[in-house]
């Protein structure tokens, strides 16, 4: 059964991904060469808990941080450390937070000082890839259509996606039905109603789309050493056009500041 959401649910849900969004955002305001994952986990932390929210990843399946930091061939689950951003790194961050019972999920792949083209093609292409699946997102299409065109657009681009890990429902709970793959076939699958709220997050690969866990049981690599990039957004089908509750907004007034 897919858990469809009451509009009031939808304005909840809304709120808690705009946390997230605007959490992003204090993360671009301080990216740089020379600042450790773990000082921008503490920030994030701190943000999330002055807007009366927690982290929503922190505990869960005794993940130890509020923040996920992938860098270069991390693909995800990239648990913050001592390690120092160093000029030309991308970094994905993926952060949640739960705010009156409800989750916000959201993550953007940054460039860190000058980061060369290749690296830039590739986010740019992962957040085309989930900006086409978001227009998949509407009442009577099937979990399929957006898979595919996620897929469509990386592979056109000379990528490859990630299997091991798909996106989900939102709600109350972090991870909800439906599962949200970023690969598949047109008018396959569940589906989708106006009111059920999906997270849609491509892991797009530079290289070969397989991946390898680390030995800390959370850190997820690209089997080739290549990097890889990591967009999502949460956002709520509709009849006619998804509602995206997350923003990049914030992000990019941040990021286009000479
Ligand atoms: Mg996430
Ligand atoms: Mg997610």
């Amino acid at each position: 059964m897919l858990n469809i959401k009451t509009e009031e649910q939808i304005e909840l849900l809304r709120s808690s991904n705009q946390l997230v969004s605007k959490t992003l955002a204090e993360m671009a305001k301080i990216i740089r060469p020379g600042i450790t994952t773990l000082e921008l986990d503490r920030v994030a932390e701190e943000f999330i808990r002055d807007h009366k929210a927690v982290p929503g990843f922190k505990g869960y399946n005794n993940f130890p941080n509020t923040l996920c930091t992938s860098v270069n061939d991390e693909v995800v689950h990239g648990i913050p450390s001592n390690y120092i951003l160093q000029d030309g790194d991308i970094i994905s961050i993926d952060c949640g937070v739960l705010l009156e019972g409800y989750y916000g999920d959201s993550a953007f792949t940054f460039p860190v000082g000058e980061v060369d083209d290749e690296k830039r093609r590739l986010m740019k292409y992962t957040r085309e890839s989930l900006e086409e699946g978001v227009k998949q997102a509407i009442a009577g299409n099937r979990v399929g259509d957006i898979s595919w065109a996620v897929q469509n657009k990386a592979e056109s681009g000379g990528y490859s996606v990630v299997r091991e890990l798909v996106g989900h429902g939102l709600g109350r709970n972090l991870h909800e039905s439906p599962e949200i793959p970023n690969y598949g076939k047109r008018g396959r699958g569940p589906k989708l109603r106006k009111g059920l709220v999906i997270c849609i997050e491509p892991m797009i690969n530079m290289g070969g789309r397989s991946v390898r866990q680390m030995k800390d049981g959370w850190t997820v690599r690209t089997a080739d050493g290549k990097p890889s990039a990591h967009f999502e957004y949460a956002v709520a089908v509709g009849r006619n056009k998804a509602d995206v509750l997350t923003t990049f907004k914030y992000i990019d007034e941040e990021l286009n500041k000479i």
